[in-house]
């Protein structure tokens, strides 16, 4: 199998989710290429071969431009697969190089799975095996679901193109800041998440304590949230935020779908649960049976001493 990343370049370097395209080829396997609208001064860190636009003649984003660069990239590398990231730029383009190319367009991929891949459905209650009917497929990547094991590394073999297509007619006005998050749960190493099974507001502190305990920030499900318990920034899962960290602590939370969609790629999966066969069992590398609080305050003092 022969993939084509398509990388992202922001503000004057290489965005930092260009990191889950190499997760989702070293998941993959096969032959990989990239492409990339960008400068040569900061490429990303990829050990391949890299199809490089000149951004100081694309722009930072022109649709027309921009997607006539991958097909050409395409067109030199003859690819089964072509792997957008699900941000702003990977929803606008990844159509219009799938309607080109008369490909199948599979979006917010969460997984691989045998002969297709895996996406998420009913709101994110349930997954679905999508198996594309053509030989080229266009795919993007849900945020979180292929996190790179270790850090990006390699210089690209750069190949330099310039697109002929015209603009789509769209003008790049630039950007907007989004609201200033309190924390960035995505970027966390350690989190300890608040489930419902906590019982009230007043025991949030002490999760809080765990969570600092273990130099982590503190996560939410979506109930702790809707009670007013937690700021919804701090919620986890497939309407809150997508993480990946080295240790995920999930103290009293059952394991939705939702909730699961949001955190299954964490690299360690404590569960504390009174209930063993809580569907978070399933993908928990260790089960506490034990109730929640007493159990939370006594690891937490261990800590500390
Ligand atoms: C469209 C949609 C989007 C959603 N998005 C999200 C989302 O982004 N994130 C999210 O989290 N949810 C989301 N949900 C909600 C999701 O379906 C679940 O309802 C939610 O995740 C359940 O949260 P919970 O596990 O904290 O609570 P519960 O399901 O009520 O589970 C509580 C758990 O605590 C355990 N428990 C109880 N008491 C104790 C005790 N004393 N000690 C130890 N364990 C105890 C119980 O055994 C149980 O397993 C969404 C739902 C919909 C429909």
């Amino acid at each position: 199998m022969k993939t084509l990343l398509v990388f992202e370049y922001r503000r004057g370097k290489p965005a930092e989710a260009n990191q889950e395209l190499l997760g989702f080829a070293a998941a993959a396997g096969g032959e990989c290429a990239g492409v990339l609208v960008g400068a040569e001064s900061g490429l990303p860190a990829f050990g391949g071969k890299l199809y490089l636009g000149d951004i100081a003649s694309l722009g930072e984003y022109d649709p027309g431009r921009h997607a006539e660069l991958v097909l050409q990239a395409a067109q030199k590398e003859s690819p089964d697969l072509i792997v957008f990231l699900q941000s702003s730029y990977g929803w606008d383009l990844a159509p219009r190089v799938a309607g080109r190319l008369k490909a199948a367009q599979v979006s917010a991929v969460t997984g691989l799975a045998e002969g297709g891949f895996e996406t998420a459905c009913c709101n994110g209650k349930m997954r679905r095996l999508v198996k594309p009917a053509t030989k080229v497929a266009v795919l993007t990547l849900q945020e979180g679901s292929f996190p790179l094991s270790g850090t990006p590394s390699g210089t690209p073999a750069v190949e330099k193109l310039a697109p002929s297509g015209s603009s789509a007619g769209l003008e790049f006005a630039g950007y907007e800041e989004p609201e200033k998050k309190e924390v960035d749960l995505a970027k966390a190493e350690v989190i300890v998440s608040a489930g419902r099974g906590i019982g009230k507001k007043d025991n949030v502190p002490a999760i809080a304590a765990l969570a600092s305990a273990l130099n982590g920030e503190m996560g939410a499900s979506r109930p702790v949230v809707d009670a007013g318990w937690v700021d919804h920034n701090r919620q986890v899962g497939a309407t809150g935020q997508i993480v990946s960290p080295k240790l995920y602590v999930a103290c009293a939370i059952s394991g939705a779908i939702q909730h699961l969609t949001g955190m299954r790629n964490s690299e360690f999966i404590v569960a504390v649960n009174t209930d063993k066969d809580a569907p978070i069992s399933e993908v928990a590398d260790v089960m506490v049976i034990a109730d929640v609080m007493p159990f939370v305050a006594a690891l937490t003092d261990k800590l500390k001493k």
